[in-house]
């Protein structure tokens, strides 16, 4: 279905639609009244009072048609079973014939006319009769057609809505792209790679008993790879690629996503081993039931459906189930359950020397001049995703052909970035005064983890976005915990203070980047205070706002159960612990603030930076004690 042919038999119908209209409702109406009006009383007669009345002279004319004649009197006679009067009349003709008729109409003078069996016949009369409903029809497919339009084009007439729904039977594909067309994303293609394996050689996990995940959730910001990553595992593995994406399923006709669903997974299971891809999951995967009265029934189908046929799987069936979304946050959780989509796999920016290796992917058949540095490009554009480095070396090679030179240079590249910085507003793409902030914030939170000494030990920071939050300095709990004591929240609450204190210190202004540490820092301290009595004004006293509705499974308002008094003195002691907070994030800064500055550096140049890198910077980490 192209917009193409859609646009061709548009043109075909308005001209003469609306007199189509016209036409058939004036036909409507004539056959209406043809069929309302009363006809005039007619009787079926018997053929002797017929031939009666003839004899008599009253009969003006008959019309015979096979075996019927269907006669006019001069004026109304008593002609009816009970005496009724009336001027028409109808009789059967003997089958056997009679041959004393003829004579007596010519003898009287009565008007004969004859037409043959199937009375006013002629293929007209069937079809005069129906003309007005197809004109109707037409106008109605003609606006359809209009709305359809009207809609951007996602329905069309009852042929294309077949196609539509067998559309996904004929889109598998055999991608051509491999592992080594994804640069970068180290992590998330080796939680893949084993699924490779499966593909290829189902029979030996079978007989191992082996059950592989079906469902794979690949989670990252747009641009990050995920479909890419989608289409080159099939390519890995040699198999066939069924796609769709969620946002094609917000349809118009309920029912058709579910249907279109049914499909897909039918072709797949039939050429197995297969790979089923939806892309854009959260576009019908959102949380159901959300916003009162119902949610959407056109996407909770499909939803539905989706589910249906993940818990369908058997568990032997070599279909692997691939979705990607960049709103995890949003996806309902049923989706997540096990034995659905219960694998997990993260696309992360690209940092410095995987922004390298993409750069290296994409100028693979890009003519090069001698000064094109691509480690400075990739230092040069922090924050941008695999597609926006793909749109860079494609604006730089389009500025290069523009000048008509035969090779891309350095300043082809440093013209294309800042297109790509200014055009594209929804990238992550960090600005570079922005840069530095970035670095003085992440700085400031592992400096302080590093120096608190409950704090859990640092795994590595980086300046590059992480999902939602910017920046990221990521802790790894050192053991399982089950219950957290004091000293470790408390010193949790410092180190999530860290970020903004360090702003505050070094560039002595603040950013609402630290939006989100507030909050957290806000959240947790409230919990501290109102929910496991850890502050000496308020002892163990359960104040939480709100609780966790155990239908919900989410918190809810609720009606305060405590006095004015009691909440004036849970805030105040949220309020001293965050300050004691930010007071000692502010002493171990204020102590070490030669090795934060190299922390910065060391930052700003490499942008993620792992356990050694940071303790070359800060040296050995003191004892932790626990
Ligand atoms: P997503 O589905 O996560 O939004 P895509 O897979 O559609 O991202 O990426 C768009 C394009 O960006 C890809 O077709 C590819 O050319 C390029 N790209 C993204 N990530 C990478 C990567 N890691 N290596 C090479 N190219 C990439
Ligand atoms: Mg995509
Ligand atoms: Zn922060």
């Amino acid at each position: 279905m192209t917009m193409n042919d859609m646009d061709g038999n548009q043109e075909k119908y308005p001209p003469w639609a609306p007199y189509a209209l016209i036409m058939a409702l004036l036909l409507l109406a004539n056959l209406t009244i043809e069929y309302t009006t009363p006809p005039e009383p007619s009787y079926e007669i018997p053929y002797s009072q017929f031939k009666q009345l003839a004899e008599k002279g009253q009969v003006e004319s008959v019309d015979l048609a096979g075996h019927v004649a269907e006669g006019h009197l001069y004026s109304s006679e008593a002609i009816g079973p009970h005496g009724e009067t009336a001027s028409h009349f109808s009789t059967q003709v003997p089958a056997f014939g009679d041959e004393a008729l003829l004579p007596l109409l010519e003898a009287q003078g009565i008007e004969l006319r004859v037409s043959d069996e199937t009375g006013r016949t002629g293929p007209l009369s069937i079809i005069l009769p129906l003309l007005p409903w197809l004109f109707l029809i037409l106008f109605f497919f003609w606006i359809f057609r209009q709305t359809s339009r009207a809609l951007g084009g996602r329905i069309g007439g009852p042929e294309e809505l077949k196609k539509f729904l067998e559309a996904p039977a004929q889109t598998a594909e055999q991608p051509e792209v491999t592992f080594a067309d994804v640069a970068g994303q180290d992590n998330a293609k080796r939680e893949v790679t084993e699924l490779v394996e499966f593909l290829k050689h189902p029979e030996t996990f079978r007989k191992l008993g082996a059950e592989v995940p079906h469902g794979v959730l690949l989670m990252g910001a747009p641009g990050t790879g995920k479909t890419l990553l989608a289409r080159a595992l099939a390519g890995e593995a040699g198999v066939p690629f069924y796609s769709i994406s969620g946002s094609q399923f917000i349809e118009v006709f309920v029912g058709v996503g579910a249907a279109r669903v049914r499909h897909l997974f039918e072709a797949a299971k039939k050429s197995a081993p297969s790979i089923v891809f939806v892309d854009e999951l959260d576009s019908v995967g959102r949380t159901r039931g959300t916003g009162l009265g119902g949610g959407h029934d056109e996407r909770e189908q499909t939803l539905n459906q989706i589910l249906a046929e993940m818990d369908g799987f058997s568990g032997h069936e070599a279909v692997i189930v691939l979705a990607a979304t960049n709103r995890p946050d949003v996806l309902d959780p049923a989706l997540l359950r096990p034995g659905r989509f219960d694998r997990h796999v993260v696309l992360d920016l690209p940092d410095r020397n995987d922004r390298v290796a993409i750069l290296k992917v994409h100028t693979r058949k890009v003519p090069l001049g001698d000064n094109v540095d691509l480690d400075k490009i990739a230092a040069g554009s922090p924050g941008f995703s695999g597609a926006d480095i793909k749109n860079l070396v494609n604006e730089a090679a389009m500025l290069a052909a523009r000048k008509q030179r035969s090779e891309v240079l350095m300043q082809d590249f440093e013209e294309a970035r800042d297109k790509v910085l200014l055009g594209t507003v929804r990238t992550l793409a960090i600005q570079p005064e922005e840069r530095h902030r970035l670095a003085v914030h992440e700085a400031g939170h592992t400096l302080v983890a590093w120096f608190a000494p409950h704090a859990d030990p640092l795994y590595k920071v980086t300046i590059i976005p992480r999902g939602r939050a910017l920046g990221g300095t990521q802790l790894l709990p050192a053991e399982e915990r089950h219950t957290l004591p004091e000293e470790y929240l408390r010193d949790r609450l410092v180190v999530i203070l860290g970020g903004r204190t360090a702003e505050r210190e070094l560039l002595e202004t603040l950013s609402s980047g630290a939006e989100d540490d507030i909050h957290q820092a806000t959240a947790l301290a409230r919990a501290m205070v109102a929910r496991w009595g850890m502050s000496d004004e308020i002892g163990p006293v359960d104040l939480r706002e709100s609780e966790e509705h155990p239908f919900l499974g989410r918190e809810i308002a609720q009606p305060r159960r405590y006095s004015e008094h009691s909440a004036e003195v849970v805030d105040h002691a949220v309020q001293t612990l965050l300050h004691e907070g930010e007071q000692r994030a502010l002493g171990v800064i204020r102590e070490h603030k030669t090795e934060l500055a190299r922390l910065i550096d060391a930052l700003e140049e490499h942008e993620t930076l792992h356990h050694e890198q940071i303790e070359q910077c800060l040296g050995q980490r003191p004892r932790v004690k626990h």
